[in-house]
């Protein structure tokens, strides 16, 4: 299984021991909660949400509790989540109030007949179902707030953040997990706030199917973070799947090229996690750094952070 908490300029000297601490603790925790239900022989998909889950809860993550702000001073969040065995899918974008968009994700996969709900009717269904609603104050957190009040005048909107005080710090914040469960089945779920001060109903790559997150039991599973405006365009997580599908690469080489050497040409900056269904695991990004850790079966967890 791996996970991911977002990519960009992640530099040591950019990061105090005390926060380095804590986004270690947000990785371990979540990709142990993924990891037993593998071991217990639970299925992948039960494992990317699980973790995927308590990386909403933790609020150094941009998704969930300490998602980003729109222009509005809202929290729009999008997730989705895919099963390999079946192909099936389900996302969600322009969501507020929801505790755990990527539960809502799995709903509309196994309960709407559809495979795409937003906004405000997509909130409907998920009072329906039963989820877990939280005011608006569950979603602030500081530093979010000072990321917005940057920007909040002006036309930009910022991958996470772009800090002016950090030397122009780029951070994508995004949280995702793929595992590889006992039965040979992949899975990927991905969940994000978007971008801080995005405005028009912006929607980036997270809930797109192919895009941000895509599973298929024959090649792959993927969740993707970065600039999502190019990783729409590159179609990057069904990309990858096709040139292991159709062109016979290794997880190894479709990852490289298309993150390493496609998306910088095309200027998408930004990484992936990846795992294929002989269990290799690929982490790959072509940013400073990716909150990322990772576990093979019978082997001790691992989290890495900088390049
Ligand atoms: N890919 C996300 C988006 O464009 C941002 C991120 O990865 O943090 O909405």
């Amino acid at each position: 299984m791996a996970i991911h908490g977002g990519a960009g300029t992640i530099l040591p000297y950019l990061m105090t021991p005390e926060k380095e601490a804590n986004y270690r603790l947000g990785l371990s925790e979540a990709l142990s909660i993924g990891s037993n239900i593998l071991k217990n022989g639970g299925s992948s998909l039960d494992a990317v949400e699980a973790a995927v889950i308590s990386l909403e809860n933790f609020p150094l993550f941009n998704a969930g509790k300490g998602a980003v702000f729109t222009n509005k001073g809202t929290h729009e969040m999008d997730a989705s989540i895919m099963c390999g065995l079946n192909l099936e899918a389900g996302a969600v974008s322009g969501v507020s109030n929801i505790k755990n968009p990527v539960s809502l994700a799995r709903l509309i996969k196994e309960k709407s007949g559809h495979v795409f709900l937003a906004g405000s009717e997509a909130e409907l269904f998920a009072k329906k179902c039963g989820l877990t609603f939280e005011d608006d104050a569950y979603f602030y957190t500081v530093e979010r707030y000072k990321q917005w009040q940057d920007v909040k005048d002006s036309d930009t909107y910022q991958l996470d953040h772009t800090d002016k005080t950090e030397q122009g710090e780029k951070k994508f914040g995004t949280v995702g997990a793929v595992a590889l469960d006992k039965q040979g089945n992949l899975a990927a779920a991905t969940s994000t706030g978007g971008m801080t001060n995005k405005r028009f109903g912006r929607i980036g790559d997270t809930p797109m199917i192919g895009a941000g997150t895509y599973a298929n039991n024959k090649t792959c599973a993927i969740s993707c973070t970065g600039h999502g405006e190019f990783f729409i365009r590159a179609v990057v997580a069904y990309d990858i799947s096709c040139l292991i599908e159709y062109k016979g690469m290794s997880l190894k080489e479709a990852c490289d090229f298309v993150v390493k050497d496609k998306l910088v040409k095309f200027g998408g900056e930004g990484g992936l996690i990846a795992i294929d269904y002989f269990g290799n695991i690929e982490l790959p990004f072509n940013s400073e750094g990716m909150y990322r850790a990772w576990q093979f079966e019978g082997k001790n967890p691992e989290v890495a952070i900088y390049k």
